[in-house]
């Protein structure tokens, strides 16, 4: 049974079913598992009462969370690529920020979306991910870089809504009050558009998740020809699956845009930008174009984004400039792959 799979429910109906305990006992391995990284079962005093269980127990344990083979840093970010049981490799981003630090987490090997701007994109879907190693990039972060988290985001490599089952499922474990205890509001899944996926989110009703979109274009052709995902699903579709979607009283979309000079960037671009975000509550976020081969376009100068914030502001958008981190050691938004 592999435990970074589980929700403690689940734990404690294994326990039952396999054997006759419960949460007395699901709540300890979980404790000391989540809590710790500890899975030294033998060792839990809750089990010392009944060895004969905990070592049947120990048997029947998978903790797998994937292999931490090497780490990057710029300055205090940290990129970490993890190895899978079957040789495939991804990576993960650990942003500090003052006592509330963000991973950022991959949902797939790889991407099948096409972005043309993203490195992730470039190689295409290896495989998705299974629900322990979602989970297991959250346990090496906490327990192989000792860091505590604050901030999901799933903005790494892959399109969380292409693997919709796993990623939910993840998100439930890492908000578990005796695991993880993540809220929900401090997750982000981030999609570039997959309107089943936004629709499906949208039924579960996870109060306070946030929803994150790549928009990066308000035009149906620049869209299309940037985000292949555009031609099954249009603007307007997309924009109708948002105003869909229960957000709670005080809640907000997340859209991010890609600066990219002289592609999307001009008043033009910026006057589109604000009538479609209208009259959807949206923080934007700005993100300079990084760098990727194959890519032949540039990132504008910072006057010519500043413009672009303003005009956005001066519209009425709520706009956020974002510079990009991580670049010098490839951790950068869409840059996640190079190494894989
Ligand atoms: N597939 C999801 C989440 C992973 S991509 C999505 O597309 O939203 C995470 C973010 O990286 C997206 O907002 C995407 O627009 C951004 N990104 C991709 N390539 C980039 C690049 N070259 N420069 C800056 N941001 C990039
Ligand atoms: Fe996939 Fe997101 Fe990259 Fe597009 S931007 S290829 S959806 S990871």
């Amino acid at each position: 049974m592999d435990i970074l799979a589980l929700t403690l429910d689940e734990l404690g109906a294994f326990f039952t079913a396999e054997f006759g305990k419960g949460m007395f006992h699901a709540s300890a391995l979980y404790r000391e598992i989540y809590k710790a990284g500890n899975r030294d079962i033998l060792n839990i005093p809750e089990f010392a009462a009944s060895p004969a269980f905990a070592e049947k127990l120990e048997k029947r344990l998978i903790l797998a969370p994937g292999q931490v083979l090497s780490t990057f840093r710029e300055k205090n970010l940290v990129k970490f690529i993890t190895g899978l049981s079957d040789g495939l490799k991804i990576e993960s981003v650990l942003i500090p920020m003052a006592g509330r630090n963000t991973l950022c987490v991959s949902s797939q090997a790889g991407c099948r979306m096409g972005c043309r701007f993203c490195e992730t994109g470039r190689a295409g879907l290896k495989r998705n991910l299974s629900v322990s190693e979602i989970v297991g990039q959250v346990f090496n972060a906490r327990f192989v870089l000792g860091e505590k988290i604050r901030n999901i985001v799933f903005m790494g490599m892959g399109e969380p809504f292409d693997n919709f089952d796993p990623v939910i499922a993840a998100i439930r474990i890492m908000t578990e009050q005796k695991g993880f205890d993540i809220a929900l509001r401090h997750i982000t899944v981030s999609t570039a558009g997959l309107v089943r996926g936004i629709d499906a989110l949208g039924r579960l009703n996870m109060k306070g998740l946030r929803l994150a979109v790549s928009v990066n274009s308000a035009d149906d052709a620049t869209r299309s020809f940037l985000m292949p995902v555009n031609r099954a699903h249009s603007l307007q579709t997309l924009k109708t699956a948002l105003q869909n979607f229960p957000l709670t009283r005080r809640g907000c979309f997340l859209f991010e845009y890609i600066l990219i000079k002289g592609l999307n960037d001009s008043e033009t671009d910026a006057i589109k930008l604000a009538e479609y975000i209208h009259p959807l509550p949206v923080r934007l976020n700005l993100i300079p174009l990084n760098a990727v081969a194959g890519f032949n376009y540039e990132s504008p100068c910072d006057d010519d984004m500043q413009n672009f914030a303003e005009s956005l502001a001066g519209q009425g958008v709520f706009v956020v400039k974002r510079w990009s981190k991580g670049r010098s050691v490839s951790a950068g938004c869409g840059q996640l792959g190079l190494e894989c």
